[in-house]
């Protein structure tokens, strides 16, 4: 038997690659059974296992496709765009694709970001309301110096608003931050951290309890994301015209409104949803997937309004999402293959300003949102849905 000290000072020796390897060995021979297609990362293995995944033994592969082209008219994503879209449910991507093409065939679509700010709540105990009034007043009054040790901690972080939230002995203090490129959880925790510890703790004596109080809120569905808005809040609209909605989705507008009235308003609110779409959440965790995004932000993504209209015999669509939390740089984003769906996208790290690739990346996603409400709705409208899986998800020839 080696003993502890010599076992530690050979794994020391180990190149993170090695390391990788012996782990997936060992967890071979534990669980008795072989994981060869986990091996041989294309990511930098030294990077992901200090950076994005402890006692790494590999990778999990999950096909990649691309919709497009998708015409997006916003303030950072102008132009003709191809989406990465990483799934396993055939039909997804040929779905996307067919919503692309009625959007960019109706001229496009126009986007907007309506505001930003990704969120952080540490959570205060005092000992009675009094305390707890008085703490939120001397943070009232402290704004400009608890910003200024704030930003001193990255040069990229700004701070935006401190809300504070109160009951009984408990005080939220919900920060909102501008984290520019960066989706910004680790930026935001690390200043909040920090600020308390050196500053507001002292200086008030009040203890925080926890950095995070939920009410930030974080990879939770919530409520309040979904009024108040988290990391991107967006807008989308178009109208596409009679002879696109038969010539691209093979229906009518009035078969598209029976359809959209009933399942995303009526369904929705029986149901006690808090997003009203048809299914935000596939495009979001797709995009999210194949660029590196944190997947459990999906959550917040799948909170989103989607508006249909009938206009005469064309069609208005708009899409609301009010909690897109996406970043261009840090996180999963430093990975290879994330890297390259970035790259197709024209957003791969930082933005020149600092700031724009996220903001051109959120938009995009937006529009593509729209893509694949406007192909379900249409493809439930016309009874097409089920045959489309049968034929793209089972493979099926009908
Ligand atoms: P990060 O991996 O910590 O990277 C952010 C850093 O990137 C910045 O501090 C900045 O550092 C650098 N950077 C370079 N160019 C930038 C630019 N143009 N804009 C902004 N930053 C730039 O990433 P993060 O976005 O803060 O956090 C993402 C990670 O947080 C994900 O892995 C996610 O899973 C995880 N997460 C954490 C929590 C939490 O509670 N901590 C919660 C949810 C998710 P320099 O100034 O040093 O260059």
């Amino acid at each position: 038997m080696k003993s502890f000290n010599k076992q530690k000072l050979e794994l020391a020796e180990q190149s993170p690659a090695e390391l990788m390897q012996a782990r997936r060995a060992h967890l071979e021979k534990l669980t008795k059974t072989s994981l060869r297609s986990i091996s041989s990362p294309s990511f930098d293995i030294s990077l992901a296992s200090t950076k994005n995944c402890e006692n790494l033994i590999g990778k999990t592969e999950i096909p990649l496709g691309f919709a497009g082209p998708l015409k997006v008219k916003g303030d950072f994503a102008k132009g003709d765009f191809y989406i990465p879209l990483s799934t396993t449910e055939g039909a997804l991507v040929a779905s996307v694709n067919r919503g692309c093409k009625a959007i960019s065939k109706a001229g496009g679509i126009y986007v907007y970001i309506e505001k930003s700010g990704i969120t952080r709540a540490p959570l205060f105990k005092t000992n009675n309301l009094r305390e707890s009034r008085q703490f939120v007043t001397w943070i009232n009054l402290h704004f400009k110096e608890i910003a200024t040790q704030i930003e001193n901690t990255d040069k990229y972080l700004k701070l935006l608003s401190i809300k504070p939230y109160l009951t009984g002995r408990n005080v939220y203090l919900n920060f909102t931050f501008n984290t520019a490129d960066a989706m910004g959880m680790n930026m935001v925790t690390i200043a909040c951290d920090r600020v308390i510890r050196d500053y507001i703790e002292k200086k008030t004596k009040v203890k925080c309890i926890a950095l995070s109080g939920n009410l930030c809120i974080d990879k939770k569905p919530a409520w309040k994301n979904k009024i108040e808005g988290r990391g991107f809040s967006l807008q989308a609209d178009l109208t596409i015209p009679k002879g696109v909605i038969k010539e691209v989705l093979k229906v009518d507008v009035s078969r598209i409104m029976d359809v959209y009235t009933r399942k995303v308003l009526v369904g929705s609110s029986l149901s006690g949803s808090i997003g009203f779409n048809a299914h935000h959440a596939n495009i979001v965790a797709a995009i999210f997937l194949a660029t590196g995004q944190d997947p459990a932000h999906i959550v917040e993504g799948s909170l989103g309004t989607t508006i249909m209209e009938a206009i005469g015999e064309n069609l208005y669509v708009s899409v609301s999402i009010p909690a897109l939390i996406v970043g261009t740089v840090g996180g999963g984003t430093q990975l290879e293959t994330q890297k390259e769906a970035l790259t197709i996208l024209g957003v791969a790290g930082g933005g020149n300003p600092s700031g724009t690739h996220a903001k051109k990346l959120a938009e995009i996603i937006a529009a593509a949102v729209a893509a694949g409400e406007i192909s379900l709705i249409s493809a439930l409208a016309s009874s097409d849905l089920a045959r489309a899986h049968k034929s793209l998800g089972r493979g099926e020839k009908i």
